[in-house]
């Protein structure tokens, strides 16, 4: 239903009309959503996703936004995202259990605070917990598959608990979709030297700094790593550090990382992943898939398009 056709005293919820989302997002590119809800528990949440269905909506979820791109279009559908309770952390015995919104470097520093270890991968991953369990985060040897017991997923049918097995976490991928949203997610840790938990976060924060692009509008690996390589490594050598299109550019600290400067639109990064990918291809390398989701303006969220080679 076009969102002409509706106006708020038709929808039961507090939706907010032609919403921009480039704010929502670490990159700051895209359009407007037609609806945006911000859900504060799961009967809000599943509520908003059955009026979505009732009134033939597509829906996308957004956490931090921090590997996603928005189409310039914007999205012609609901974009839910969440808060209140399904922001909260709270620790109970080795478990820390996160709604899907909280932050996932402040879980790592509340299971850092009770001795528990087997988050700290996620110290410098500036997602959400649910995203960082739809996208598998990982890092430094780490991921969510190590140590997710189970999480509460919603949909318009309502709640449903799923285990680390239906959730077929792979490198950077689940088999979350995109109608269903994490709201709640449990990480089994173990008891650990509170010293040596420390010293590891301080360690892979110092590696992030010295790394990865600081303070800029970027959103994290735009390639996965192919087989025993790594696309920064593959991007580099095919000369692309620095390459600018538009007001895109490859970070000149890692090339595996879009900066953006003012101005720049989500056509600007596709046409910069593109051109990245084209010259590894053409150096003899593989052809590089992207890590980096986009929300298009009808079908949601999907991996970033490129066109044929
Ligand atoms: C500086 C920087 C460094 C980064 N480093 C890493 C890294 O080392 N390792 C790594 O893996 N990633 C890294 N990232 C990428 C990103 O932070 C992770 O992929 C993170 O898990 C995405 O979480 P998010 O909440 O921001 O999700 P979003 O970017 O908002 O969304 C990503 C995907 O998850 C889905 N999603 C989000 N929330 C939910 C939910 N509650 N339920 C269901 N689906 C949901 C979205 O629909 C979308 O498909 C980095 C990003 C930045 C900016």
């Amino acid at each position: 239903m076009a969102m002409a056709a509706m106006d708020r005293r038709t929808t039961p919820l507090d939706l907010e009309p032609d919403a921009p989302l480039a704010p929502l997002t670490s990159i700051r590119v895209g359009g407007r959503a037609d609806w945006l809800c911000t859900a504060r528990s799961t009967r809000r949440l599943v509520a908003a996703l059955r009026w979505a269905r009732v009134s033939d909506v597509p829906i996308a979820v957004v956490g931090r936004g921090s590997n996603l791109i928005v189409s310039d279009e914007g999205f012609r559908g609901l974009v839910v995202r969440l808060s209140g309770a399904l922001n909260h952390i709270s620790v109970r015995s080795n478990r820390v259990i996160c709604g899907g919104g909280a932050s996932l470097p402040r879980a790592v520093q509340r299971a850092a605070a009770a001795g528990l270890e087997g988050l700290e991968w996620g110290a410098s991953i500036p997602g959400t917990a649910g995203g960082a369990v739809a996208m598998n985060a990982g890092a430094h040897g780490g991921d969510v598959a190590e140590s997710i017991e189970w999480v509460v997923v919603c949909s318009a049918e309502g709640r449903e608990r799923l285990g680390l097995a239906d959730l077929e976490l792979g490198y950077r991928r689940s088999a979350i979709v995109g109608h269903q949203v994490v709201a709640i997610a449990s990480f089994a840790l173990r008891p650990g030297d509170p010293a040596a938990i420390k010293d590891r976060l301080s360690e892979f924060r110092g590696q992030r700094r010295s790394t990865q692009p600081q303070g800029v509008r970027t959103f994290g690996s735009v390639f996965t790593n192919p087989e025993g390589d790594s696309a920064g490594r593959l991007l580099e050598a095919a000369g692309c550090k620095e390459l600018t299109v538009g007001r895109a550019r490859f970070s000149p600290v890692h090339a595996n990382f879009i900066e953006a400067s003012r101005g720049c639109t989500a056509n600007d990064v596709l046409a910069l992943m593109a051109e990245g990918r084209r010259r590894v291809l053409a150096s003899g390398g593989p052809v590089l898939v992207p890590e980096v989701r986009y929300l298009d303006p009808e079908r949601g969220v999907i991996p970033a398009p490129l066109p044929p080679l």
